[in-house]
């Protein structure tokens, strides 16, 4: 048996292989939906159906669920997509989005320098709370726009400090439903990279901060803001940074952006997706971009970049389903 609120959504309304999943999914507390749109819950406002989406109850519904789903069933976890080029044809099997029982932020009750927050919980949300507790060195998460579970798989960070440098401990569960409780020297955290298992979930984290006044630490993320306003185009439907800065994997090649404008791509477009001419490492969609326009694009940018300079980017963007 399935929850309520999947049996609200009539059979012969759903796909057949949204219905075959369903059929072989265990009983749920939390909520499965069939052939959920994933586009717009999206930074880019792209992308196809996922067959069938998830929403755990908690981390007990989390745990169950996957050791009870077949392991022929594809599984895939999202935050809030502000690093995803989702495919048009969609996601196969289940998608899961942890939602706000995942969303929890609170100072740890026996250390005060500790922070806890849920891998659902937004980073901009993370480094608010801090701010007003008087706990700083969360500032940077305050420009990032997804959840802590997106920055721990893609080790996110900005001016200066990432993940790998404020967290303490992270709790992940593996495709058997088995916990993990571990250090970021377990996770193997390299540039916008983390060598956890892909089958990971985080769901968990604990922060180390240092005291200092709630006005001081405002001070620095308003800095942060009005870099970000000045140089990115953060209004629009984008993913942040397209590709990884390739002079972090070999030195002396200079930032993405230099190589991208120096290919002669900035404003460079396929159909409705564009290299933004306020930062050329940023992909925008224009208003009518399909996830099939923003990876050809990508990827001329690629090929222009490697022809005219021999240097190979790195999608810092993740892609996911099926084109
Ligand atoms: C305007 C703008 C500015 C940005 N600036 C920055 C920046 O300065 N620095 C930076 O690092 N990034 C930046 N980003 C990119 C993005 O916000 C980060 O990469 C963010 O950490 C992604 O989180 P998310 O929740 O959106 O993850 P998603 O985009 O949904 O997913 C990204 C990856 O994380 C995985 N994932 C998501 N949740 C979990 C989980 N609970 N457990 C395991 N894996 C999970 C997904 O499977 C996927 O592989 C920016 C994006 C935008 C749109």
């Amino acid at each position: 048996m399935t929850t309520t609120a999947t049996l609200e959504k009539p059979p012969e309304t759903m796909t057949a292989r949204a219905q075959a999943i369903l059929a072989r999914l265990p009983s749920v507390r939390g909520r499965l939906t069939p052939d959920a749109p994933l586009g717009p819950s999206t930074w880019f406002q792209v992308g196809g159906v996922a067959d069938v989406l998830f929403k755990p109850a908690d981390e007990a519904d989390l745990a169950d669920f996957l050791r009870a789903t077949p392991h022929d069933i594809p599984v895939t976890v999202i935050g809030v997509a502000s690093n995803l080029i989702i495919r048009d044809g969609g996601i196969r099997g289940v998608v899961i989005r942890l939602g706000r029982e995942f969303a929890t932020i609170a100072r740890d009750p026996n250390d005060p320098d500790l922070l806890h927050a849920g891998a659902a919980a937004l980073d901009g949300t993370v480094a608010k709370i801090a701010q007003r507790e008087g706990m700083a060195g969360l500032e940077f998460y305050s420009g990032i726009p997804g959840t802590i579970g997106g920055a721990f798989r893609t080790n996110a960070g900005c001016y200066g400090t990432e993940t790998k440098d404020v967290l303490v401990r992270a709790t992940a569960y593996d495709r058997n439903g088995t916990r993990h409780d571990v250090t970021p020297q377990q996770l193997g955290f390299t540039y916008r990279h983390c060598s956890a298992p892909e089958d990971w979930i985080f769901t968990h984290a604990i922060f180390r901060t240092t005291p200092d006044a709630p006005d001081a630490i405002a001070a620095r993320m308003a800095e942060i803001a009005a870099k970000r306003e000045a140089s990115q185009p953060i209004r629009e439907k984008t993913s942040g940074s397209t590709f990884a800065n390739p002079d972090r994997d070999h030195p002396n090649t200079g930032s993405a952006w230099q190589a991208v404008d120096k290919a002669g791509c900035r404003g460079l477009m396929i159909g409705g997706a564009q290299m933004s001419e306020k930062h050329c490492n940023f992909m925008i969609n224009t208003g009518t971009a399909t996830a099939a326009d923003l990876e050809a694009l990508g990827e001329e940018v690629r090929r222009r970049v490697r022809e005219t300079q021999g240097i190979e980017l790195r999608w810092e963007i993740k892609r996911l389903g099926d084109a």
